[in-house]
């Protein structure tokens, strides 16, 4: 991770960062228009080149696959099935990819397209493959353009928004900085474009319900992400050790700049304890299969006493998984207290739940152990 220390100065972070990965949502890159904004892009890699001359590691997550397949066949009216949006993703993804390299070309400089889906990092033997694509890459400095696999990928193996696949890339290239460009210059106290005196928060330390509420729904033009999922994306990220900044992308000289430690944007800093790497696993890559309900005295013993869930603390059980899956922990009231992975199935823990830890056996005919999530497989949240 490797985060080195210079000397503080005015309106600077006295940090440096090494690996980085930028987001460029569909509104950066086509400034609000139906169509790619070329002559922005060569802006924006020439800042990527930039910085990677600077010895930095750099990734480039890119949105916009389905808003240039669209342009390039000629803005056609079609119906918005899943099969026309894959349709022009597919079309558009070749596109933006020849863009990019094209780009990139000017300053000597290889790129190499990474397409994931969730499915891709579910599994810690693939999750563990595409690290080593993307260490491979960055090793021999050529810079990885990330995207969803959107032409194939159906709604249950998708990330579903380029927010939190670059989340995603950050904890799988374990990235120090994640930047996330949009069209706004970054999260704001309110709604800009509604409310006047809306100020822009210039670094947050906790995401809390009350930011979650005033990040609300907001969607930018032709890309999937708002507000609300740059929020996710940075806490994933923060929890993984990166630092996450919002910003515009059209800000003069915006990743050079952040890259620096300039103030700019919203910032929100690592935690200073990262979660290990396993951990991070758990918390970015998939999908919450189901949850459980537990009592007030399992809620206490995860929370404040760091203890493993025991299925004597399981009051109710929703949804089908099986032992491996992730799943979400719940109070009585219904209040997400934790995500981890669960060492027996639905079907068996619908069996042992209120039971104590030496029934199991009995009750179900053999035993993975003494609990329904280790405490090593556990993030509070
Ligand atoms: N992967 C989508 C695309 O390339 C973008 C998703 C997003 O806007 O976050 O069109």
């Amino acid at each position: 991770m490797g985060i080195v220390a210079t000397i503080p100065m005015r309106g600077f972070i006295d940090i440096m960062y090494k690996r980085i990965v930028v987001k460029f949502g569909t509104s950066v890159l086509t400034g609000g228009t139906p169509r790619l904004d070329q002559p922005h892009m060569v802006e924006l890699v020439r800042q990527c080149a930039a910085v990677q001359n600077q010895g930095k590691d750099l990734i480039i997550c890119t949105s916009g696959a389905i808003a240039v397949g669209h342009e390039r066949l000629g803005f056609p009216q079609l119906s918005p099935t899943l099969s026309n949006k894959q349709m022009m993703a597919a079309v558009g993804q070749s596109r933006l990819m020849q863009m990019w390299e094209r780009f990139f070309d000017i300053y000597g400089t290889h790129v190499g397209q990474i397409l994931l889906t969730r499915g891709d990092v579910e599994h810690r033997g693939r999750f563990l493959n595409a690290r080593d694509t993307l260490n491979a890459l960055l090793d021999h400095n050529i810079v990885p353009v990330v995207n969803e696999n959107d032409a194939v990928t159906t709604a249950e193996i998708k990330v579903g928004d380029n927010d939190n696949l670059s989340a995603l890339v950050t904890i799988l290239a374990e990235a120090d900085l994640l930047l996330l460009l949009t069209d706004q210059p970054g999260l704001f106290s309110a709604d800009p474009r509604m409310n006047p005196d809306a100020q822009l928060i210039p670094e947050v330390k906790t995401i809390d319900e009350t930011l979650r509420k005033l990040a609300g729904d907001s969607v930018s033009g032709l890309g999937v992400g708002g507000m609300t999922t740059k929020l996710q994306a940075a806490d994933a990220a923060r929890r993984a050790g990166a630092d996450v900044i919002i910003a515009s992308g059209h800000a003069t000289n915006v990743i050079t700049r952040a890259v620096r430690g300039e103030t700019i944007g919203t910032r929100f800093p690592a935690l200073e304890i990262p979660l290990v790497n396993r951990k991070r696993w758990i918390f970015a890559a998939p999908k919450v299969a189901g949850s459980l309900k537990v009592d007030e005295g399992a809620a206490q013993a995860l929370c404040t006493n760091g203890r493993s869930l025991l299925p004597a603390g399981i009051l109710s059980v929703a949804g089908n998984f099986s032992r491996g899956d992730t799943i979400s922990i719940q109070d009585q009231a219904g209040q997400d207290l934790a995500r981890g992975i669960v060492r027996y199935g639905s079907d068996d823990l619908r069996k042992i739940s209120g039971c104590r830890s030496d029934e199991i056996e009995s009750l179900l005919g053999y035993v993975y152990g003494p609990v329904a999530v280790h405490r090593n497989d556990l993030i509070l949240l």
